[in-house]
């Protein structure tokens, strides 16, 4: 694959797993993430030669540091094909006791983040007239969870930017659309496990078992690699026909 891509919050879990898949189908990749040095060290990973790979710290709720990541991203490999949108986090309390502060935050980090990445990346995109950009959302893009308000309200966002996104670039050669996967094994889920049990009243086993895992028709996780082949198939050309939309990867949870 003879492409370009961003992936943000690439430094671990679903993103470091795009970003590896990405690059063993030969695209050049740009790692970017909060934490810089993890972002390099999962270049220098992908390729030790630091050709074919770039680790750049970004915060993407911050847009100084989009539109310098971003642009050193273009300025290293020339142009810009594939945004994956993917950096976020998540905070588990009861909507009535939730910290203004912590939603604001939430907030920020997954919708201000997939706006300015995708503005920067449209600009590069328009001038090359191709592009596809895919978001991280999640089962939440469809569906609600107690306690998980801002993520809830912010991923069921997404799919709105998307469509936008869609109608807008299409005149430019871009697509859009989003991935909405089910529970992963993430250092984010495993974060949350505790969290819920507490929230609960209930064991860490239940929370997999009874929360996470009840409405999958198999009882399986969603693996990143699930995820990664899901991004795949939206950057290229197979999935043509495809913008505007939202793919759940999820072992059946939430049927459309
Ligand atoms: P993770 O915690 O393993 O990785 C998230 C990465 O994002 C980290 O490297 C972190 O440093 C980075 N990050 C956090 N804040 C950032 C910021 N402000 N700017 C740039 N980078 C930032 O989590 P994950 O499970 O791989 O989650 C990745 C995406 O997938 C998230 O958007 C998450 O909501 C979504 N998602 C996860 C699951 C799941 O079950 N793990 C399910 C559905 C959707």
């Amino acid at each position: 694959m003879d492409k370009v891509v961003v992936i943000t919050g690439a430094a671990s879990g679903i993103g470091k797993e795009i970003a590896l898949t990405f690059a063993r189908e030969g695209a050049k990749v740009v790692i970017a993430d909060l934490d810089l040095k993890a972002a390099q060290e999962t270049a220098l990973e992908i390729d030790p030669a630091a050709q074919r790979a770039l680790g750049v710290g970004m915060d993407v709720s911050n847009e100084e540091q989009v539109e310098s990541g971003m642009a050193r991203a273009i300025e290293t490999f020339g142009r810009l094909d594939v945004l994956v949108s993917n950096a976020g986090v998540q905070i588990v309390a009861p909507l009535v006791e939730f910290d203004f502060e912590k939603w604001r935050k939430l907030l920020s980090i997954h919708l201000d983040g997939a706006f300015l990445t995708t503005r920067a990346a449209l600009r590069q995109m328009y001038r090359q007239n191709s592009g596809s950009i895919i978001y991280m959302g999640s089962v939440h893009s469809k569906e609600a969870s107690p306690f998980k308000a801002p993520y809830v309200t912010a991923k069921h966002g997404l799919i709105g930017l998307a469509k936008v996104v869609a109608k807008e670039g299409a005149a430019h050669g871009v697509r859009a659309n989003v991935i909405c996967p089910g529970f992963v094994r993430t250092p984010l889920v495993e974060k949350q496990i505790p969290e819920q049990a507490r929230e609960l009243g209930i064991s860490a086993a239940d929370v997999v078992k009874t929360v996470m895992l009840r409405e999958t028709v198999d009882g399986e996780f969603t693996t990143v690699q699930d995820v990664a082949e899901a991004a795949l198939f939206l950057a290229a050309f197979p999935s043509n026909a495809l913008t505007g939309q939202s793919i759940v990867v999820s072992h059946g949870w939430f049927m459309q």
